[in-house]
């Protein structure tokens, strides 16, 4: 990989020079290739209703896999047979569409604890856009001759060009606007 000004191939990810695990040149200040601001008042799940979210989800990917695989089973089988083999078949049935329901019983349980709020979805929107940006400053690279901030050909989203080499006054403008380009306005 090589600066879009310079040629040249001093180049650090803007983490390193960040994060001071590359030594920045001197006139380039790390502080300047902050990532983006995590976004406020972000809502999350508490811990146990995160547990208990996930316990449900369990519950319903393991109960709806095994009936679909029984399901399966059976089918091969055309549904029919006779003697004990396939009435466990059948029998076999029972634990998998337990274990659904009651996956789907304690997650709508979760749902009417936690009721619908607006905010909630602003904050979401929030934490999707700002993940976006995150993986746009995780590309960005930085010559340190140069001392200039750009993002490689394609390392974004297929198709995208290399950018010029851009100030680090600009940088945080770049991160938001590429995250654009790259992904899509937010929703
Ligand atoms: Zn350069």
């Amino acid at each position: 990989m090589a600066c879009p000004q310079c040629g040249g191939e001093n180049i650090r990810t803007a983490r390193q020079l960040y994060e001071l695990t590359e030594p920045a040149p001197p006139g380039l200040d790390p502080a300047r290739l902050a990532p983006p601001p995590a976004p406020p008042g972000t809502n999350t799940l508490t811990a146990g209703q995160a547990q208990s979210n996930g316990k449900a989800k369990a519950l319903i990917a393991i109960g709806g896999g095994l009936v679909v695989l029984r399901l399966l089973t059976l089918a091969a089988n055309g549904y029919t047979g006779t003697g004990p083999s396939y009435t466990i078949s059948w029998l076999g049935l029972i634990l998998p569409v337990i274990l659904l329901v009651r996956g789907v019983v304690l997650f709508n349980r979760n749902r009417a604890a936690a009721p619908y709020q607006p905010v909630d979805d602003q904050a979401l929107a929030n934490r999707a856009l700002y993940t976006r940006r995150m993986q746009v400053w995780e590309h960005a690279q930085v010559c340190r001759d140069c001392k200039g901030a750009f993002f490689a050909e394609g390392v974004l989203h297929p198709g995208i060009p290399a950018s010029p080499l851009i100030t680090l006054d600009q940088f945080p403008l770049m991160v938001v606007t590429m995250a654009e380009r790259a992904y899509g306005r937010a929703a």
